[in-house]
């Protein structure tokens, strides 16, 4: 099943289908129960194991498109994320509920070393302590449970005490009303580049003035490895400086292109290089031009190129500030300084 519109109108085909089937069906007075999440069905059976197949016959003769299949589990059954165990007493069909998770499932996480937020980090854990805590588990798959997260914990490097983490989960859930939530202040949310304690930091400073700060990690896949990597200076793009022959006075630019193209641009036509050797009288030809950061196009080269303007800028800078700052919090604690 893709994204889209596909997944609503399963449903609403499905739905249509069920509630033809269940009303009509010689047997659906067998079923005691029948819960679906999407294209997954549990049904609780109570005639002979010899009729289901038949009831399967009619689910399948309803539309030649959709195909059911059928897995008998006895008293026990896994569905999506659940164990569902039944248990006769006295009249009463009683479920008993576990979690289920695939035999592929590793634990493997964001181990403790790499780079990324605390939350992110904990995230597999904190999901699946929200789960137990919101299942109505049996004691002793409560307690399976927990060791299960303590494996996952470990085996991503985390040294977290889950018990406690339970304890103060289910505690929040007990203190929790819908009274506590703040009504009046609205909470901004800002998101920005994790990049280890000092980030931590600015949160906790941003929270003070009522932002929330969502972090995303710097190092991707894709930046990890590249694929294509010219081999000159001059073939790639990023951020680039350029530095008068004659005087003190720099640049400092961005180029999506190649850094000989945008050189070139720079000797030819009307920048802020140019303009300044015409009026100051120095020589366009002894320009030079280093490239500071070797990158392609997108919110992180305007990103760089805006922090390499800041951290050089002094008096003999030609850029004009007013038009490099992307960021309003850029300019903010820029102006706040100078
Ligand atoms: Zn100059």
């Amino acid at each position: 099943m893709r994204n889209g519109l596909d997944p609503p109108v399963a449903n609403i085909f499905l739905d249509k289908l069920e509630s033809d089937v269940l009303t009509t069906s010689p047997r659906a007075h067998f079923i005691r129960a029948w819960m679906r999440y999407v294209d997954d069905v549990v049904c609780i059976w109570c005639g002979s194991i010899n009729e289901a197949p038949l009831f399967l016959q009619e689910l399948n003769s309803y539309d030649p498109g959709i195909k059911f299949t059928i897995e008998i589990g006895g008293n026990t059954l896994s569905f999506v994320d659940l164990k569902l165990s039944l248990a006769d007493h006295g009249n009463i069909l009683k479920i008993a509920f576990g979690i289920h998770r695939k035999d592929t499932f590793s634990g493997v996480s964001i181990h403790r070393d790499s780079l990324h937020h605390p939350t992110h980090k904990a995230a597999a854990i904190n999901a699946a302590i929200h789960r137990l805590t919101n299942l109505p588990l049996t004691p002793e798959a409560t307690e399976e449970e927990i060791r299960y997260i303590e494996k996952i914990a470990e085996i991503n490097g985390l040294r977290l005490d889950i018990r406690q983490l339970i304890r103060r989960k289910q505690l929040r859930q007990i203190l929790a009303s819908p009274n506590t939530n703040q009504v009046g202040t609205k909470v901004k949310w800002i998101r920005l580049p994790f990049l280890g304690r000092l980030s931590l930091r600015l949160a906790s400073e941003l929270r003070r003035f009522n932002y929330r700060v969502r972090f995303y990690p710097i190092s991707t896949l894709g930046t990890l490895s590249k694929l294509k990597d010219p081999s000159t200076q001059e073939e790639q793009s990023g951020i680039y400086r350029i530095d008068c022959g004659e005087c003190d006075a720099f640049y400092i630019g961005q180029t999506g292109r190649s850094l000989a193209t945008r050189f070139k641009e720079h000797k030819t036509k009307a920048t802020a290089v140019s303009s300044h050797c015409h009026s100051a009288g120095h020589d366009l030809n002894k320009i030079s031009t280093t490239l500071i950061h070797s990158l392609s196009k997108g919110g992180t080269m305007n990103a760089l190129e805006e922090a390499e303007t800041v951290k050089s800028h002094c008096d003999e800078q030609l850029n004009d500030l007013r038009a490099t700052f992307i960021h309003h919090f850029t300019r903010f604690f820029y102006n706040f300084h100078t």
